[in-house]
């Protein structure tokens, strides 16, 4: 018998884990972390309802944590097997997986110092060490190479355009049913990342939902980040832009450089102040070759990320600097929600000044600090202290990585035929709704939206 169970961003957007049985064999597609709400965040200490040794393989969409975070775990609970992946995800992975283990690492610490945990002591989810140890299991295969992962279970990659090594992966079980697996799906006519390739005829796809509700603003050619631009280095000040180290940081920059050869806007020192995204940096510029065409011949692709005086910043000593220089600067610092890292340090020296800017270009999710931001807060709390807000707090949707509603429609528009089965996941409950609503309209096929933990057979 074959059987497919969501263990993860079933009616939800992060978690994102799905255990593919058949004749014996187990794969796990996505090892995702839940994130977010509190009852979402305590199901990454449930466990998987197998053991990690009854585990032949997993199989990894793309390197952001709702995809790949629980990794550490099921290694630290003693799955051995391999970690299949391409190869831009498994570079990926090497640094937001230890990156994530630190953080669980420092939040227990800071729990069990400020005992604000009922658990004694407060345990990680996961070490660093789990973290290696998970990176030493990937196992990168190359796009459109298929492979049998496990007795029975074969699966390819094929590109995704969400992330660097993002992928759908088309799943075939000998003698049984095809899936595929959608993974993120990213956008249409973007620069830096390729457009989604092509669905693929299978029996079953799973597709995400996250945008099924909306459309992203029409491409305005970076018209809205000039704007925002010019009208900080008007006021004298500088912009600082919250930024996730990996995927949003490439585009960025990718825009304040061609903004600068169409002088667009004066030319500014551009800083980088980000260890995490500079090392990203590096792979998205090793990997050109896998990036949009128009990144094409490689140094161009290379130059495409290096505005005039663009400059990455390496010490903790250069980034208290920059955070006390007041010259005009354009400084892309993380995490993107402003919920840790050094752009706190900018946030709190900036937002007091009303010559300065701050941008986010990602999504907020409720009760972030980027979200009081973007929501109008006039103080925030940043390392215990409150700052007033006195800075410009600006948004910008245009930068998102995922497919809207129409980029949804018209991917699920490239596959042959009708699958015997469609099933959205990776949304909340209103998109997702939206969304089928919209599939049955247009297409005339009926999704389904699976509930967490159901199983289907296939
Ligand atoms: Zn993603």
């Amino acid at each position: 018998m074959s059987q497919l169970t969501f263990l993860g961003a079933a009616r939800t957007v992060t978690g994102s884990k799905y255990l593919l049985e058949h004749g014996g064999s187990r794969v796990l597609v996505d090892c995702g972390l839940f994130q977010g709400l509190k009852e979402l965040r305590l199901r990454n200490w449930d466990g998987l309802p197998l053991g990690p040794d009854a585990l032949h393989a997993v199989v990894l969409t793309h390197a952001h944590l709702d995809h790949v975070g629980y990794l550490p775990r099921l290694v630290a609970h003693g799955y051995r097997g391999r970690i299949f992946c391409t190869g831009g995800t498994a570079d990926l992975c090497r640094l937001v997986l230890p990156d994530a283990a630190r953080i669980q690492e420092e939040d227990a610490r800071q729990a069990n110092k400020h005992t604000y945990t009922k658990h004694h002591p407060a345990l990680p989810l996961y070490t660093e060490a789990d973290a290696y140890r998970a990176i030493s299991q990937l196992q990168p295969v190359g796009y459109e190479r298929p492979i049998e992962v496990a007795p029975g279970i074969t699966v390819r990659f094929s590109q995704a355009g969400h992330l660097l090594g993002s992928a759908y992966v088309f799943t075939r079980l000998d003698g049984g049913a095809t899936i595929l697996f959608g993974g993120d799906l990213g956008r249409y006519g973007r620069p830096v990342l390729p457009d989604p390739a092509d669905a693929t005829d299978a029996d079953v796809v799973l597709v995400e939902s996250t945008y099924g509700d909306r459309d992203h603003a029409p491409d305005d050619r970076g018209e809205a980040l000039a704007e925002v631009i010019r009208d900080t280095v008007g006021h004298g000040g500088k912009l600082i832009i919250p930024a996730f180290a990996v995927g949003r940081v490439g585009e960025l920059l990718y825009w304040v450089r061609r903004l600068e050869d169409e002088r667009r806007i004066p030319v500014l020192p551009v800083f980088v102040d980000s260890p995490m995204a500079t090392e990203a940096l590096r792979f998205y510029t090793t990997r050109v070759a896998e990036l949009d065409a128009d990144m094409q011949p490689a140094e161009k692709g290379v130059a495409a990320f290096a505005s005039t005086r663009f400059q990455t910043v390496a010490s903790p000593q250069q980034s208290k600097q920059l955070t006390a220089s007041p010259h005009p600067a354009i400084v892309i610092s993380s995490s993107g929600m402003a919920t840790g890292g050094r752009v706190l340090h900018h946030l709190a020296a900036a937002l007091p000044d009303p010559r300065h800017t701050v941008l986010f270009v990602g999504y907020q999710a409720a009760g972030t600090r980027g979200r009081q931001l973007v929501d109008g807060a006039t103080r925030v709390k940043i390392h215990g202290r409150l700052v007033p807000v006195a800075a410009r707090v600006r948004k910008l949707d245009s930068m998102s990585a995922h497919a809207d509603r129409g980029e949804i429609l018209r991917w699920l528009g490239t596959l042959p035929r009708r699958p015997g089965r469609l099933c959205l996941v990776h949304g909340e409950p209103g998109p997702m709704d939206a969304l089928r609503t919209l599939v049955a309209d247009r297409l005339g096929w009926n999704a389904h939206t699976p509930a967490h933990a159901e199983q289907i057979a296939l």
